[in-house]
């Protein structure tokens, strides 16, 4: 059975809870709509859309219970129908600081659970959330079709700025005299815990690669319930030694992700810590970055990092790139650290900034062959085998200025407005900018494939929908009818509530449409 996660963007866990908590001590109702990633190990749920119902689409609502409306719930039916995603409904127990679903509740879940198993294509699931006071401690599942039954989900991730890692049912125990992180704990709004249950991916090994993939080590991040993963094909040449601190002499020949693997062993990380010899876009290293929680790019060609950069935007994962470059000026340099921060729904991605140029990404992922066609007809500037200056201290200025990024995404809502970062070796200066959301973009825009999961969003539009639907909630006189789509007057309640109802989409951020 394939472990299940939930994954929110940092933006839309605000919405859904600002909406939860609304009801004070009243229990309140929400539906989302999730696209997925598989992976061998792993099913994970994205939102890719929050439907917001009004007062009036909601029923029954008291301390003990709550019911969506039967046009609220078939609107939503509809949209996920239409779309292909998955249907998660997040309900709240405020009388309760350890929620678990309640008999009631898996009455009515068992009841949905089946009624989508049966109307709707495969790939739209059923799932249930259910929130406690305070909205530290949750109870969630997804319904296996198969077996009938109900799977449980021990993980839900808010990823963005700031992140999130909710775990089912988890008291871990922290500190202690050799707690190798004492001094970190006592930095105030530092949080340990975070770094080590976060996934991070880091794509590349080399010069900048290295540097962050010790100091991700030494931060301690992924060695609870998280991990550090990275991949690098690339074998270690004498050139490389003055800029990988673990390297020694003796790996020439080496790979350096075999490099970095005995090193992390060295220091102590014997299961959490993978690296690959796998290029990035090997199948192997599509499922890491889809469970990933942040993508760090640390690669020096257009066409990797445009990979990231969809993958990002399709996996609603936040990407880090990074890059440094010496330019030959005469007789001097320029020396020059770039850092963006990608957050999908929130900013621009690389495209938008401009980070990465179209043309030279596609000449980055064409074969050897037209490579070399391309080179004879003068449209090749330089190869892959050509050396690039690169010194130690530009790379280590670069990448702790991303490494602090990373913190403060991660522990704060610090990034926006800062999510570019330059940095200028010669004039000891540095800038930061914001990149904003471009609509017209292929890859994070309105018609992009923002949160898209697996399959790219597909229109079923010309099959007609299945009738909507068993009403879930407490008490329900109606469990079990069918609303009547067919019916005229109906049809055109569901019309109007299509307008009114707040239908947050991932290729409209929140903030734009509140
Ligand atoms: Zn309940
Ligand atoms: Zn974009």
């Amino acid at each position: 059975m394939k472990k299940k996660i939930i994954r929110f963007t940092t933006d839309y866990y605000k919405v859904l809870t600002n909406h939860l908590a609304e009801s004070g001590s009243d229990e309140s109702f929400i539906y989302g709509l999730f696209s997925r990633a598989m992976t061998n190990d792993c099913m994970t749920y994205i939102c890719k859309q929050l439907v917001v119902p009004d007062r009036e689409e909601l029923k029954n609502q008291s301390s003990v219970s709550i019911e969506p409306d039967q046009v609220y719930q078939a609107l939503v039916y509809s949209l996920a129908f239409d779309q292909g995603l998955s249907i998660l409904d997040t309900h709240t127990h405020p009388f309760s600081t350890k929620a678990r679903f309640s008999g009631i509740d898996n009455h009515h879940g068992m009841a949905n659970a089946s009624y989508i198993s049966a109307n709707f294509p495969k790939t739209t699931e059923m799932g249930m959330i259910v929130f406690g006071r305070g909205f530290d401690n949750f109870e969630a599942r997804i319904w296996d079709r198969k077996n009938e039954r109900f799977e449980p989900v021990n993980r839900i991730e808010v990823l963005g700025s700031p992140t999130m890692i909710l775990r089912y049912d988890v008291n871990d125990a922290k500190g202690g005299k050799d707690d190798p992180y004492a001094r970190h704990r006592i930095i105030p709004g530092w949080k340990q815990g975070l770094l080590e249950d976060t996934k991070v991916f880091v794509g590349g090994l080399g010069g900048n690669g290295a540097l962050v993939f010790e100091s991700l080590l030494a931060l301690g991040v992924g060695s609870h319930s998280g991990w550090i993963k990275a991949c690098d094909p690339d074998i270690l040449e004498a050139s490389n030694l003055p800029r990988i601190p673990y390297a020694r002499p003796k790996d020439i020949g080496e790979t350096k992700a075999k490099i970095a693997q005995a090193y992390a062993k060295h220091r102590g990380h014997k299961t959490n810590v993978e690296c690959y010899t796998e290029p990035l876009d090997d199948a192997k290293m599509l499922e890491c970055i889809k469970e990933a929680n942040v993508i760090i790019g640390c690669i020096d060609n257009d066409g990797a990092r445009q990979t990231l950069n969809s993958l990002a935007s399709r996996y609603m994962v936040p990407y880090i790139d990074l890059g440094t470059e010496i330019i030959p000026e005469d007789d001097k340099y320029e020396s020059i650290g770039q850092i963006q921060v990608f957050l999908p729904g929130r900013t621009g991605c690389l495209m938008c900034s401009g980070s990465i140029d179209p043309s030279s990404a596609a000449l980055d992922k064409m074969d050897d062959e037209a490579k070399a066609q391309y080179a004879q007809a003068g449209y090749v500037r330089g190869t892959n085998s050509t050396p690039t200056p690169s010194v130690l201290h530009l790379n280590g200025v670069t990448c702790h200025l991303a490494i602090s990024q990373l913190v403060r995404m991660l522990f704060a809502d610090g990034i926006n407005g800062k999510e570019y970062l330059h940095y200028n070796a010669r004039e000891a200066s540095m800038f930061t900018a914001s990149v904003d959301r471009n609509d017209n973009c292929p890859v994070c825009g309105r018609r992009g494939y923002l949160g898209c999961g697996d399959v790219r969003e597909i229109s079923l539009k010309s099959i007609i929908p299945p009738r909507p639907c068993v009403s879930r909630g407490i008490d329900s006189p109606k469990v079990g009818k069918a609303v009547e789509l067919a019916d005229n007057a109906e049809n055109e309640d569901t019309r109007a509530q299509v307008e009114a109802t707040e239908v947050i989409e991932a290729q409209v951020g929140p903030q734009e449409t509140q």
